[in-house]
């Protein structure tokens, strides 16, 4: 495994446990479907109802795949937090901005998965206080 894949996959982790609350997890076994099906991780029996991911294998990779870095901007949503993703004609780099009404911070990464899973790091950190009245002004959003 290359640096930046280790530095990818711990920032995976990262985003799973602070971000997303799921707890690594010894109860996960991989079994085989056999023809046509392959393998997949299952977890029968844990005390983290559905919370949780395979300790051994990790979490989605969030600052891989587009679609479970779109998994980390609904929550971001769901807890009153928007997300920007921005590109530039100067540089490669991509840029994502999170902010609740109040406050906002950014992000770099060499792609848009990569900046989204760290710049939602620093959001939850940042905005630890005011995502609870964020999350209730969305809701009143909605309902009107
Ligand atoms: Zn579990």
């Amino acid at each position: 495994m290359s640096e930046s894949t280790k530095e990818l996959r711990e920032l995976n982790t990262a985003v799973a446990e602070k971000v997303l609350h799921l707890a690594a997890c010894d109860s996960w076994r991989s079994i085989n479907f056999g023809r046509g099906g392959g393998a997949a991780m299952i977890n029968e029996n844990c005390e983290h109802n559905g919370q949780c991911f395979p300790a051994k294998t990790g979490p989605a990779h969030y600052s891989e795949s587009i679609e479970a870095a779109m998994q980390v901007v609904e929550k971001m949503r769901g807890c009153g937090i928007w997300t920007q993703i921005q590109t530039f004609t100067h540089t490669t780099q991509v840029r994502v901005e999170m902010g609740v009404p109040s406050s906002e911070c950014q992000e770099w990464g060499a792609t848009m998965e990569e900046a989204i899973c760290k710049c939602a790091l620093k959001a939850v950190t940042k905005f630890e206080l005011l995502v609870d009245k964020a999350a209730a002004l969305a809701a009143l959003e909605q309902k009107s």
